[in-house]
């Protein structure tokens, strides 16, 4: 392993970050930090935080600190669409022609038991969040991606998942735009604010777990007792270390970690809607959330606090970070986006815009395991992250603990990334596959 020069870097302002109830609320101050624990996590997303819950429900009498370079919720866990979904993306059968069934039956079935768990952690301490069951749609405007709709109306009659397909007429009372022209829907996606929820579940973490935030860790070095240094040279003794810091993980030396890579994709947030611009929008309107039928093309999400998320344009990540200069770049196609669905709200600007990071694998299988003497790690490798990542967090502390059980025998068997090339040619192929998505997906970027 090896000390880390790149860490996660700020990228415009995040609107659910800046529109959470929690965003306020502090965690513990570095002074509090001690020299030795039993678990130190790296990395407070959705993956980190579940792994902190159950590490500290198998080991209640366990020391452990969940640290991270940001805030928690400021970075992809936070800054997602907040789409927390049941169903896997049915895209991915269609394009991997290597996944079966039964893997998507598991997928569902992880999902599943993440959002009913992640759910009751939140009834049970009664934590006040932005979580509706409202469903999703994945929606098309153009003819050429009702194939996407198609097959996955296929695979969820195989799976027997429950959906339904509307079309323009009634999208249009649904959507508040006759942007769309078919859409799949399916009843049991969470629509949430991302940040909301991933430090709201920081703030009932148990009394075992301390989180310390704006801490970055440079190094991690394995051994008996393995040791992590924070970026201002304090280090910390472990008896185990688990990072969970998603496609940044190839910087600390891991190997094969270079096979989570990533793209960047961009968000704008419009102010809040006044009362005239949501009755323009229908008198049928509620919150929604649609991604797009081809994979390539925009996310939009009406949200509880009446403002309009759009997320669209997809970029190679060939350095983790995005600059200042593609972040402005993108802003002209999310604006785009926004005013093709919306025209009649062309004079609403955006209160925020910002960039995001998101992990993928070849075979969007997450990475996961034992990584070093007493060091284990994981990452996620595909759009819809946010139950993966859980996944990913709760099946490494069984791991660790030693809970044998079909689901982590399964998880260590097939969350295995395959092989990518290494650059340039990742680069140059990557590019080559947005251009030729891009020039697919037509209207519906
Ligand atoms: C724009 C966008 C839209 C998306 N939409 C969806 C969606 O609707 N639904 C869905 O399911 N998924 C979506 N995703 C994907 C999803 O957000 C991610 O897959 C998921 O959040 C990954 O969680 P994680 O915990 O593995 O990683 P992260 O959330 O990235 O957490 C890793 C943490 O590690 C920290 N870290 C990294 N390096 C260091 C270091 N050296 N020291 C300390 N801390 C460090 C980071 O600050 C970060 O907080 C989207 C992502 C983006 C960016």
């Amino acid at each position: 392993m090896k000390e880390t020069r790149v860490f996660p870097e700020e990228s415009g302002v995040n609107g659910w970050f800046e529109t959470n109830r929690y965003k306020n609320r502090t965690f513990a101050d570095l002074s509090q930090l001690q020299k030795d624990y039993d678990y130190v996590i790296v990395g407070a997303g959705f993956a980190g935080v579940n792994a902190a819950f159950r590490l500290a429900e198998l080991r209640p009498d366990a020391a452990i600190a969940l640290l991270d370079c940001f805030p928690v919720g400021y970075f992809s866990s936070g800054r997602n669409a907040g789409f927390i979904v049941e169903v896997p993306h049915a895209s991915g059968l269609v394009t991997n022609s290597k996944a079966s069934l039964d893997d998507y039956r598991w997928r569902y079935n992880f999902n599943r038991s993440v959002i009913a768990r992640m759910k009751k952690i939140i009834d049970d301490h009664a934590l006040q969040l932005d979580w509706v069951k409202s469903g999703a749609y994945k929606s098309s405007a153009i003819p050429e991606s009702f194939s996407y709709i198609d097959k996955g109306a296929k695979f969820f009659d195989a799976l027997e998942i429950p959906y339904s397909i509307l079309e323009r007429d009634e999208l249009k009372e649904r959507l508040g735009t006759d942007f769309y022209l078919r859409s799949i829907y399916t009843p049991n996606t969470v629509l949430v604010n991302p940040s909301e929820v991933v430090r709201g579940l920081a703030t009932i973490l148990p009394q075992n777990v301390t989180v310390f935030e704006n801490t970055a860790v440079k190094e991690v070095k394995e051994g008996a007792v393995p040791s992590v240094i924070l970026k201002n040279g304090t280090a910390l003794k472990a008896g185990k270390v688990i990072l969970t810091v998603s496609g940044f993980l190839k910087h600390f030396g891991v190997k094969k970690a270079d096979r989570v890579f990533a793209i960047h994709s961009f968000g704008g947030f419009t102010r809040e809607l006044d009362s005239a611009e949501i009755d323009s929008l229908g008198s049928q309107i509620r919150p929604y959330g649609t991604t797009s039928a081809h994979p390539a093309g925009a996310t939009v999400r009406l949200t509880s606090t009446r403002r309009i998320l759009v997320r669209t344009v997809i970029r190679f990540a060939t350095y983790d970070n995005i600059s200042e200069e593609r972040l402005n770049a993108a802003k002209k196609g999310v604006r785009r986006a926004f005013e093709r669905r919306f025209p009649s709200l062309a004079h609403v600007p955006f209160e925020y815009f910002y960039g995001g990071y998101i992990p993928f694998t070849m075979n969007s299988q997450p990475f996961f395991g034992q990584v070093g003497e007493n060091v284990f790690a994981g990452a996620v490798g595909e759009g819809a992250g946010v139950t993966r990542a859980s996944t990913v967090g709760l099946y490494l502390a069984d791991l660790i603990e030693g809970v044998d059980s079909e689901e982590l025998r399964y998880v260590q068997k097939t969350f295995v990334p395959s092989y990518i090339a290494p650059e340039p040619f990742r680069t140059i192929g990557a590019n080559a596959r947005i251009l030729w998505d891009n020039i697919h997906a037509k209207i519906e970027v």
